[in-house]
């Protein structure tokens, strides 16, 4: 491996919906993490692994910093802490096209406090015009110290390579943590797991996407064919809930695992036979057992 090989982890951090989600997607050039308009869908501190041939860039997704409501809540705002202790760059996201206030400047006062140097990032850049673009890197300029501002579209790709350079330039001297053929620290039962729960958010509103857990209780793959087949429970609050998820004749539920079964697909390579069972655990996220059998 040649000297100056640069490896390192970056963590991707900001208030929730300024789509970080998508910037780990839109950089991986695969979808790894979902996403969605609501705030919560992510949960996990996902590790995505982008290869160069010069570095290796640890990418690590984290739920949004948010005021807690529940235990959940705080756990996901633990998560982005511990994230950030192990980092060497911090990209700080910042959705351009709203009002940049208060929840932006609370993160970058706690960002000023780590020794990783901090990228602000102005995602969105789509949805708003030249003028304002530069007024909203003003007023993001004062949050805080910022090694570099760069504007960017997570969704339609525009001056990420501008970025994955600049992270890269910050990265220090290191080795390939990851074998090249990793995308993800995260097991395959995870990722899947989201992938339905995605889908559950794409398709339900109000306080149901908030209330769904989902985990895959087995994958198998056949032996007389190249089909894999995966179970996999939908938990959520209440029995009202567990109604809107299966739908009327279980129209709902059949069409979240349609939705589903294609990205899961996608990513396995094979031919998959997706079971969802819905079952009802009241309370569960404020229950301390179940959100770390969540692995919350
Ligand atoms: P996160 O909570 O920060 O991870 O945000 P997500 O990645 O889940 O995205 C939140 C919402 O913003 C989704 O509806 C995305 O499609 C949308 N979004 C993310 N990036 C962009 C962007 O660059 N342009 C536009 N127009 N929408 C975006
Ligand atoms: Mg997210």
């Amino acid at each position: 491996m040649n000297d100056n090989f640069k490896s390192g982890f970056v963590a991707i951090v900001g208030r929730p919906n300024t789509g970080k989600s998508t910037l780990v997607n839109s950089l991986m050039k695969q979808k790894v993490v979902i996403t969605s308009d609501k705030p919560q869908t992510t949960r996990h501190k996902i590790r995505c692994i982008l290869n160069r041939p010069d570095a290796q860039i640890i990418f690590i997704d984290t739920p949004g910093l948010h005021k807690p409501h529940d235990l959940l809540g705080e756990r996901l705002n633990e998560k982005v802490r511990s994230a950030l202790k192990e980092v060497d760059v911090v990209i700080f996201v910042v959705d351009a096209s709203q009002v940049i206030g208060r929840g932006d400047a609370f993160i970058a006062k706690e960002l000023n406090k780590l020794n990783a140097p901090v990228i602000l990032v102005l995602n969105k850049t789509d949805k708003i015009n030249h003028a304002d673009l530069s007024a909203q890197e003003e007023i993001a300029r004062d949050l805080g110290q910022f090694k570099k501002i760069i504007s960017i579209s997570a969704l339609n790709g525009d001056n990420l390579n501008v970025l994955i350079d600049e992270t890269v330039e910050l990265l220090p001297k290191g080795p390939k943590y990851y074998p090249d053929d990793t995308i993800t620290d995260q097991p395959e039962k995870v990722i899947i797991a989201e992938f339905v729960r995605e889908k559950v958010l794409e398709l339900t509103r109000e306080e149901v996407p908030y209330s769904v857990v989902v985990k895959v209780e087995s994958i198998s793959k056949r032996t007389d064919k190249d089909i894999v087949d995966v179970e996999a429970y939908i938990f959520v609050e209440k029995d009202s809930q567990k109604g809107i998820i299966i739908g009327k004749g279980g129209k709902m539920l059949k069409e979240i695992g349609q939705r589903a079964r294609e990205e899961i697909e996608n990513l396995l390579g094979s031919q998959i036979f997706l079971s969802l069972w819905v079952k009802v655990k009241k309370k569960w996220r404020s229950r301390e057992d179940i959100i770390r059998e969540m692995g919350y």
